[in-house]
């Protein structure tokens, strides 16, 4: 493959002359996208990211066989890709476009600061036990699919488009298979911005696919995956919404204790609606329903009332090109009154008691959002476990009662079973959408 090398040789050499400062422009592409083929992907922000850069002289596990190191062949794949983007009429954001070190937090503040509608991270793979003869193709989303659905709906199609070119097997992986407490930083600190996916296409510790990474005609067909995977994806829209309480807010908190509250979807696409059954809602973790008020306005059945307290909305839903939102997040607070958490809890409990365990535990839940440190705290977590628990929901139960363990270790210390549990369990709520208050959708 030398006359190839010799061409890459001199591509790179013609860039770096040309554009100075080792900056290099969009690869020129072979393949010719037509805009008017994407009318959908004008203006989009797509945040293309070169994994590493800039190191490849130190970090030797980077680095395959042919002389191929990993940063070099992610960036030429994304730079084919921009060219691509750009071409169709996108807007390509770029992390980096030269050989260069780039800290994970400089790449995560680029994201935050652009705030793109997706973003992709070009990677490839690496094994130790290269010798078996290991290469696939994996994409990493972040957490699962009930908490990242918008990522992972992405990254299904970035899985089937790479699996065509590298022709081996292809699968969808969570963040935290390689980094188990925390996931990757880049996809955990960009979640609250937009859906994101980090590819990683085939491993440069194999010799064929390394031997093959080293063909820029290759290259550029895995850029192509990519374009294809995003421009499919974006065909269907990224649905979002926001919550509307038609009662006004007074200093922060919302006085009337049984406003109408409305979801306000956006399916995020022309002609495209709200998929109603798909819309899952909750208020502080108990199931609601909704009723269709409008076209893809819906009014939240929150019970009887919204008790005093912090509160806090979770909700996502599905388009009918079958796109789903992000997991979204919405708070407030309702006025709290002297006697209220008192009263919240003798109420709550009887409630409880009674079988009405939806409204029971929205009452306890109310009281917890107001003090979470107090004497009452340990029977207050436990109550609310035992209460989602004969709602059936066994997660947010066992949530709860890990919870309980970590937040009063004293009294866990003298507890008759002792849990061995040495993991924090963390919830993610969601992307914060402010609420409107005062306006009916
Ligand atoms: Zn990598």
């Amino acid at each position: 493959m030398a006359p190839l090398r010799l061409y890459k040789i001199i591509f790179i050499l013609m860039l770096t002359l040309c554009c100075g400062k080792n900056e290099q422009p969009s690869a020129p592409s072979t393949i010719s996208i037509n805009p008017n083929d994407y009318p959908w992907l004008k203006a989009k922000k797509i945040f293309v990211d070169a994994g590493h850069g800039g190191t490849a002289a130190t970090d030797k596990f980077r680095n395959g066989p042919h002389g191929v190191t990993e940063e070099s062949v992610n960036l030429q794949v994304a730079l084919f890709l921009e060219g691509m983007l750009k071409q169709a009429g996108a807007d390509a954001i770029m992390s980096r476009r030269a050989d260069v070190d780039i800290s994970l937090d400089e790449r995560c503040r680029m994201v935050e600061e652009t705030q793109p509608d997706i973003l992709v991270s070009v990677h490839h793979n690496g094994t130790i036990h290269a010798a078996d003869g290991v290469n696939y193709t994996c994409v990493l989303v972040r957490g699962s699919l009930e908490t990242f659905p918008a990522s992972y709906d992405l990254a299904v199609y970035l899985k089937d488009e790479l699996a065509k070119v590298i022709e081996a097997p292809a699968l969808v992986v969570s963040d935290h298979s390689v980094f188990q407490e925390t996931g990757t930083r880049i996809l955990r600190n960009t979640a609250p911005v937009c859906p994101g996916v980090i590819g990683e296409g085939g491993f440069f510790s194999d010799p064929e696919q390394a031997l093959l990474m080293t063909d820029p005609k290759y290259n550029e067909k895995e850029a192509m995956a990519y374009f294809n995977a995003i421009a499919a994806y974006l065909k269907g829209g990224i649905p979002t919404g926001q919550i509307y309480f038609a009662c006004p807010i007074w200093k922060g908190v919302i006085r009337n204790r049984t406003p109408f509250v409305f979801l306000k979807a956006d399916p995020g696409q022309k002609n495209t609606d709200i998929k109603e059954d798909s819309i899952v809602i909750t208020l502080d973790d108990v199931p609601l329903t909704v009723t269709k008020w409008r076209r893809n306005i819906f009014r939240i059945n929150y019970g009887r009332v919204l008790y005093p307290g912090g509160h806090r909305f979770r909700f996502y839903f599905r388009n009918s090109s079958n796109n789903s939102s992000m997991v979204l997040c919405s708070s407030f607070i309702s006025d709290v009154e002297r006697g209220d958490y008192a009263n919240l809890i003798y109420n709550g409990r009887k409630q409880l008691n009674w079988g009405n365990v939806s409204e029971g535990l929205k009452m306890l839940l109310s009281a917890n959002s107001m003090e979470a440190t107090g004497p009452e705290g340990r029977k207050l977590i436990k109550d609310i476990a035992d209460g989602f628990m004969k709602l059936g929901l066994s997660d947010t139960a066992e949530y709860y009662n890990l919870a309980l363990h970590h937040f009063h270790p004293a009294d866990e210390k003298k507890g008759k079973k002792a849990r061995n549990v040495s993991w924090y369990p963390i919830r993610y709520y969601g992307k914060q959408i402010p609420i409107v208050f005062g306006l009916t959708p």
